[in-house]
């Protein structure tokens, strides 16, 4: 039987190195945009990797990052078949082209022009309560194939995040009925209603046949992995991990 994974990759198959103990042997994971080391896996990270590899599981990245961010990671084997990125907004095929079935389905189920005014307006809000508040952040749209993907606000390493983003969310007031919150360390991600890991995981189980031909293995660390993992046969989950974390064991 084939076997696929989708999988989430910081903090579960890489972390910076803050999220390690000391005496931890790492080996360089991913590099910033300058080409230094940013983020990295360690030993047992490494065999758990080997184990998919070795078992001839098809590897999916189900991300945050960005394509682009993706490139930056330096372990093969994970940017080998299709990658979903920008927290689903995105499909890119094994080949590195964007998947053209994907961006038309977007275009034709979603308001695409209304979110991008939208999400502008929205991030110049957020951007002015950050000054406002003198808050060591910032606030930007990422954007990919000429879509607005969500709004990235990202803290400045040792603030207290949790109480920036709560100040910056009730300073903001915005009406966010139809967006979805990603809280995870420094990062809070806004995603509009087509930006879901989930979506993009139901349209590639889709075009793979999943459900007939496949073992469908699902990966993830963050709550709001939880939707795209359910979509999985089997789940795994770090046991150091913000899902970890919320469950009675
Ligand atoms: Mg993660």
């Amino acid at each position: 039987m084939k076997k696929v994974l989708f999988t989430d990759i910081d903090d579960c198959f890489m972390s910076t190195v803050k999220k390690f103990r000391e005496d931890e042997i790492l080996i360089t994971a991913a590099t910033d945009a300058e080409g230094k080391a940013r983020s990295f896996i360690s030993e047992k990270q490494l065999a758990l990797l080997e184990i998919f590899v070795n078992g001839g599981v098809e590897l999916v990245p189900v991300t945050g990052r960005s394509y682009s961010t993706l490139m930056r990671v330096t372990l093969d084997s994970l940017l080998k078949s299709w990658k979903i990125v920008s927290h689903g907004a995105m499909i890119v095929k094994p080949n590195g082209d964007y998947c053209e079935q994907w961006l038309e389905y977007l275009h034709s189920n979603f308001l695409l022009e209304d979110w991008s005014e939208k999400l502008s307006y929205f991030n110049q809000v957020l951007s002015s309560s950050i000054r406002d508040l003198g808050l060591s952040a910032r606030s930007y749209v990422v954007s990919e194939q000429g879509v607005d993907c969500y709004i990235c606000i990202k803290c400045v390493e040792g603030t207290n995040y949790s109480n920036a983003f709560d100040a910056i969310l009730r300073h903001s007031d915005l009406d966010l009925d139809e967006i979805k919150i990603h809280r995870n360390g420094r990062n809070l991600a806004l995603l509009p209603p087509y930006t879901r890991k989930q979506l993009a995981v139901e349209f590639l189980k889709e075009q793979f046949g999943v459900e007939k031909e496949y073992l469908a293995l699902s990966m993830g660390d963050s709550l709001s992995d939880i939707p795209f993992m359910k979509q999985a046969d089997f789940s795994f989950i770090p046991t150091k991990s913000q899902i970890a974390g919320t469950l009675t064991w």
